[in-house]
């Protein structure tokens, strides 16, 4: 793998005013910039979003993914470019109630919907810096598995499987040296680490606001 394109992925392109669906080009250029730190990788962020109201299972009001993967595998003609779809719709595959994103293991396409990401969903306040932490989460967890890796038994490694997001939260957002090894990838620079979850503003300002305050 050479590259990472990251896109949107929309009900439909038809709201001009929301034309990714809540994806912002802000959101995007965060997940690029972490993904490239951790693969070591150009990554591009397209500006087109993928409309895929195909997918849609109206009777579960949900987003067939392996659909999407699909649709999407048809516009990267490129092997060596890996693909990742990023959508807030919610997503499913038949055997699940929901999943957070879905991969071609040893393929070129994985997706990820940051739905089920956001506290409002469990009715609590918004917290966009855990929100952005637990969608790299993700986001590097499918990658991880394009790339050939199955699922660690390290419950800090980003490859751990989780089904909720305490789950999620519990993990790093890093791989295991095993699963670093296995990917042939050096460690990410440590003076470059994310921001830590501990802090709960929802601003994603400066963290020493509260203490000057
Ligand atoms: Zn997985
Ligand atoms: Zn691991």
């Amino acid at each position: 793998m050479k590259a990472i394109h990251l896109l949107a992925v929309a009900a439909s392109t038809g709201n001009l005013s929301n034309p990714r669906g809540g994806v912002t080009l802000e959101i995007l250029d965060d997940l690029a910039a972490a993904l490239a730190r951790i693969f070591h990788l150009s990554c591009h962020v397209s500006d087109d979003p993928l409309p895929a109201s195909f997918a849609l299972d109206s009777a579960r009001g949900q987003y067939l993914s392996t659909s999407i993967l699909q649709r999407m595998e048809s516009l990267s003609p490129d092997p060596e470019v890996a693909l990742l779809g990023v959508t807030s719709l919610d997503l499913y595959v038949p055997i699940l109630t929901f999943v957070f994103g879905e991969a071609q293991l040893n393929g070129r396409c994985a997706l990820v919907s940051s739905c089920r990401l956001q506290e409002e969903f469990y009715g609590l306040p918004p917290n966009s810096l855990l929100h952005q932490n637990r969608l790299k989460k993700e986001a590097i967890h499918e990658l991880g598995h394009t790339l050939g890796l199955k699922h660690c038994f390290d419950w800090r490694c980003v490859m751990a499987s989780s089904h909720s997001v305490e789950r999620i939260d519990l993990k790093e957002g890093e791989f295991c040296p095993a699963c670093l090894d296995k990917l042939g990838l050096s460690p990410p620079d440590s003076s470059d680490a994310w921001p830590a979850q501990a802090d709960h503003t929802t601003s994603g300002g400066p963290r020493s606001r509260s203490l000057k305050a």
